[in-house]
């Protein structure tokens, strides 16, 4: 091939763009997945098998990855004995239940709704926000108005339910705010999957840290914190103290390792160490995440021991213990 050949065919592949041989191997999208791990969905916590199995209604049967993840958290949300998802969630310190939650696709398409009170399935809201709308993101007042023009059903309750305004009750005489987030059922639940097609979608959807200040946004519908989808990468998502996650950028920075080359496992372990760096001498602040590449290969990491997400293959239905940094005393 002349020089000013090999130029001109380099020109094509980008600016700036030199291709060794293996590169120039990877380029080829045929080689790119030389397994076939999926479908798979992975999913935060114990609460995680049930939305698995919704999810895998859709993908067992070579369906979409986004319509699976929004089904399979859905789920989750429907469940009113949850305490940390949907209405059934703790409220805030002034006694009211806001859910956060988003969504987001292989295309960087993606929805978020936030502070959003009286409405079942935020998730829905988060896609429908996505499909109908120029933006990405509605919060509070607004983003019921909108729901409730869109045909979402409002859900009037004044007080949740007697055991959790007993809680909250209890809750208010010391009134305390608590961080530990490793109590069994308590927890966002974030979910990743991968359809047959090999495409990649994400999910989060929580009512957030109980006792919040009213007002009081987490990470789990930050696009970039909680939850952050690249279809040439894979995706991440994350639960725990959402401060931490939304201080870090933790979703996209795990992301980001993988697209440097770090494995699933590895970005996770990235993240939590630069989390534990940035908060140095902050005990007791539990952060979890969970990523998966466009292989199908996942992992998760914490900070703390108690951390375990749910899994579901062709194979396998099972949970998975995270590894960890420090443990509770
Ligand atoms: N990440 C959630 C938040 O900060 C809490 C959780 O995962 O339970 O709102």
């Amino acid at each position: 091939m002349s020089r000013r050949k090999f130029l001109k065919n380099l020109g094509a592949l980008g600016a700036g763009t030199v291709l060794t041989p293996l590169a120039a191997k990877l380029h080829s999208p045929s080689l790119l997945s030389p397994k076939k791990n999926h479908p798979i969905v992975i999913s935060t916590w114990i609460h995680g098998m049930a939305a698995n199995a919704g999810a895998w209604e859709i993908l067992g049967t070579s369906g979409d990855a986004l319509d699976a993840v929004q089904k399979g958290v859905a789920v989750t949300e429907s469940d009113l004995t949850n305490r940390s998802v949907g209405l059934g969630g703790r409220p805030d310190r002034d006694g009211y239940v806001t859910l956060d939650a988003c969504i987001m696709d292989h295309d960087s398409r993606c929805g978020s709704v936030a502070f959003l009170e009286d409405i079942q399935h935020p998730i829905d809201v988060a896609r429908a926000i996505m499909d109908k709308t120029q933006h990405v993101m509605l919060v509070g007042e607004g983003a019921q108005k909108w729901a409730l023009e869109n045909g979402f059903p409002k859900v009037d309750y004044e007080v949740p339910f007697e055991e959790v305004q007993k809680e909250y009750e209890e809750w208010l005489i010391k009134s305390e705010y608590e961080t530990d987030v490793n109590v069994e059922n308590h927890d966002t639940i974030g979910m990743l999957a991968m359809d047959a097609n090999g495409r990649i979608a994400g999910a989060c959807t929580t009512s957030g840290m109980a006792y919040k200040i009213r007002g009081r946004v987490g990470d789990s519908p930050i696009i970039g914190a909680g939850l952050f989808i690249d279809g040439d990468v894979g995706g991440a998502t994350a639960t725990g103290v959402g401060e931490a996650i939304i201080r870090t950028a933790g979703a996209s920075a795990v992301v980001e390792s993988m697209r440097r080359g770090a494995s699933p496992e590895e970005a996770c372990y990235d993240i939590v160490q630069r989390l534990l760096k940035k908060h140095r001498g902050v005990e007791g602040m539990q952060v979890g995440f969970l990523a998966m590449n466009m292989q199908g290969e996942y992992g998760g990491y914490s900070v703390y021991n108690g951390f375990n997400y749910a899994l579901r293959t062709q194979d396998r239905n099972e949970m998975v213990d995270s590894k960890y940094t420090r443990t509770w005393d």
